[in-house]
Parts: C-alpha cells; sequence; structure tokens
C-alpha cells in the first residue's frame, strides 16, 4: 500500500487535546485544553437564534461576511487606534488556527526560516512544518519568560522570513512589554522579516500590564500580519471563527490561501457575532475584571498547595513548577494528577524545544465554582 507523507513523522497529536480525552476518562476536572465552562453574552446567543432562522444558509464572501467584516474594522480601529478597512485588510478565517496556518503559508516559500519562542503554542510547530518553513526556536527561560536580545539578532542573523509571536502568551502568560516589541520590530525591519502575531488573549491582560498591538508600532503595519479570534474574547471557541489583518498586499496573498483552504467561515455565526463586535467598552472592562478574579481565585489556592509558579500577566494560563515532586516527567505527573487529584493540565515539555520537564500548564477559563472545586483538591499536593 501507499505510504502517507513523511511530514506526518515530524510532529505529533496535539498533547492538549490528548489531555482533555484523559481529563474525560477519569472524570477529572479539565484545566487542561483551554476553553470556558461558562456561557457566552445571552445577547450573542439570541442573535445566533435569530441568525440560524434568518436568510444566512449559503457560503458567505469567503474573505467574511461585509457586516461582520466593517463591524470588524471598527471594533479594531476603535482598540488599535489604527485605520483598518474592512475590504483591504481582513480576511475572516475558521479560527485563529486557520489565520495562523494562512498567514505562514502566505508569506513562507518551503524552506524559510521562521523564527519560534519557545516554549509556545504547540500548534506553531506542525504548523510551520506544513507551510514548508523550518523553525528557528529561540528560548524565554523561566521563571521570567524574557528573550535575549543578542540571541533573537543571532536567529535573525540566519535570515529569516517571519517570528511568530503570541501576545499575550500561550503559555507563559506573558505580556511583552512595548520595548520587547519594539525591539522585535526594530530586528525585523532590519533583516527584513514579517512578523506574524496570534492575538487572540488582547483583552484578557492583568493590571498594569497592557496590550500593545505589533501592527500599530511605526513602520510595522506592513510587515505584520495579524492573527486573531472571536473564540476567547466572547466564550465562543466552538464558534471557530477567525482572522486575518494586514497590509492590502498581503491580504490579497493570504485570501487566496484562504479561500483554497476552506472557502468561508460559517455564515450564520458570522451573522451573529456583528452584535459581540458592537458591544461598548464596558464589556471588555467587566471580561477583564472577571478573567482577574479566575487568575486571582486560582493563583490563591496554589499559593495554599505550596506550589511554585510564575504570574500570569495576561491569557489564561499558568505554568506551575513540579520539581519538588518526584516524578520520572511532567507527562507522568500529568497522568497521575488526572487519576488520583482529579485534575487535569498539560505537560510543559509539549510547549518547549527545549527539554524541560519541570513545568505543567493549568488554565483558568472556568466558572469560579470549578476553579474553587479544582482548587480545593490540588491542596492535597500541600500534603
Ligand atoms: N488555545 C487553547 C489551549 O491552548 C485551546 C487549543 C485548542 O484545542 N484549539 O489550550
Amino acid at each position: 500500500m501507499p505510504q502517507t507523507a513523511e511530514h506526518l513523522n515530524l510532529f505529533t497529536e496535539s498533547v492538549i487535546r490528548q489531555m482533555t480525552r484523559v481529563a474525560n476518562e477519569h472524570g477529572a476536572i479539565n484545566l487542561s485544553q483551554g476553553f470556558p465552562d461558562f456561557a457566552p453574552p445571552a445577547a450573542l446567543v439570541e442573535a445566533a437564534e435569530r441568525a440560524i432562522r434568518g436568510d444566512h444558509h449559503q457560503y458567505a464572501v469567503t474573505w467574511g461576511a461585509p457586516r461582520f467584516r466593517q463591524a470588524l474594522a471598527r471594533k479594531h480601529s476603535h482598540f488599535t487606534g489604527m485605520e483598518i478597512d474592512p475590504d483591504a485588510h481582513i480576511t475572516v478565517t475558521c479560527g485563529s488556527t486557520e489565520a495562523m496556518m494562512t498567514a505562514l503559508m502566505t508569506v513562507c516559500d518551503p524552506g524559510d526560516k521562521v523564527i519560534v519562542f519557545s516554549p509556545f503554542y504547540e500548534n506553531y510547530g506542525p504548523d510551520t512544518i506544513l507551510s514548508g518553513a523550518e523553525p528557528i526556536f529561540v528560548p524565554l527561560r523561566p521563571p521570567e519568560f524574557r528573550f535575549d536580545a543578542d540571541e533573537l539578532r543571532a536567529a535573525f542573523k540566519q535570515g529569516v522570513k517571519a517570528l511568530v509571536l503570541c501576545n499575550p502568551s500561550n503559555p507563559t502568560g506573558r505580556v511583552f512589554s512595548r520595548e520587547e516589541l519594539q525591539t522585535i520590530a526594530d530586528l525585523a525591519q532590519e533583516y527584513d522579516a514579517f512578523v506574524i502575531t496570534d492575538e487572540v488573549y488582547e483583552h484578557i491582560v492583568y493590571a498594569p500590564n497592557q496590550h500593545t498591538y505589533m501592527a500599530s508600532l511605526p513602520g510595522m503595519f506592513g510587515r505584520t500580519v495579524s492573527c486573531n479570534s472571536l473564540s476567547k474574547t466572547y466564550a465562543i471557541t466552538g464558534w471557530r471563527i477567525g482572522y486575518v489583518i494586514a497590509s492590502p498586499e498581503v491580504t490579497a496573498g493570504v485570501r487566496k490561501v484562504h479561500d483554497f483552504l476552506t472557502v468561508g467561515a460559517p455564515a450564520p455565526l458570522q451573522e451573529a457575532a456583528v452584535t459581540a463586535l458592537e458591544f461598548s467598552d464596558d464589556y471588555y472592562e467587566e471580561l477583564r475584571a472577571a478573567y482577574t478574579r479566575r487568575r486571582d481565585l486560582f493563583l490563591g489556592y496554589l499559593e495554599k498547595a505550596n506550589l511554585k509558579f510564575t504570574r500570569p500577566e495576561g491569557a489564561y494560563y499558568v505554568l506551575v513548577d513540579i520539581a519538588d515532586f518526584d516524578f520520572e516527567s511532567d507527562t507522568a505527573f500529568c497522568t497521575w494528577l488526572a487519576k488520583e487529584i482529579k485534575v487535569a493540565a498539560v505537560p510543559g515539555s509539549s510547549f518547549f524545544r527545549e527539554p524541560v520537564k519541570h513545568l505543567v500548564r493549568f488554565h483558568f477559563a472556568k466558572s469560579e465554582s470549578t476553579l474553587s472545586a479544582a482548587g480545593e483538591r490540588l491542596l492535597r499536593l500541600a500534603d
């Protein structure tokens, strides 16, 4: 029989999704795959009901329903201070997962080098391989998770086509400062590379940290490909609505790739999502306040359980140090944790290029009652 492609041997199945299956198998509280267990805003659910009864059952415009793109442009212009044109700059995708894959396939030819910070959201590994690119990893060393500017320059010197930046960062919880972003921007300009950003946690940022949009830095709009989605901001990870914002030239390429990959994102859900994009600033303030409460509640339990961790500045993940526990690996620890403590986490090694095996990732995008229940169970680790 013919053999499947060799590039399949270059990556494994998603450990994040695998841990969800382990959690279900053991009846554990799932703090591995990051998705909420609370409802999206009621107005959004009502809009979806109206949309599905309306006349939105056929393909939307390939690059996104016009009403949706217009609302997206208004919202994004409001938060970034840039003038986003719905017709020239936006392509709607099936989640930010497709946005990232499309972005890489748009800017990279086979063999092009792409800088990826390690640890990284695990999709970026397979994404670079499937797009034919070669990842160059630059470490963000625990527990601070900052990059070394000289190390980054050395990577750029190898002749890279793009750098992938997740900010706010999954899994580290870092919110890169304007100065850090400027360092990356300066190098991208000096070495003529693209910056592909994953900004799905843009609104989940804890005071006093603030999100800076890479594309808004001087001279960066033309070379930044911004990937984003509605999943995290409106608690609708299953709707699969994402988007890419880029210059008109790059957008032309993004639309070509996107068209042949998926044709388009779900038409009725794009229609419904206009409602979310029109929420006032209060919505985003409440979102931030609710996530700050969830973070503080969960971190309080980690402290009580005498666990060491890096305090997240943004996003909804925390990396916990398990070096003091007597396990042969982070995977063995996570399997034991799901089975015996009934809480599921992701082994940190699935995010690192380097052999880091003393960290595990929990997410806290859960209701306060779920987080309290998980926290009480984790207190047993203090014994
Ligand atoms: N972004 C989430 C995580 O890192 C969920 C990823 C996914 O399964 N699509 O856990």
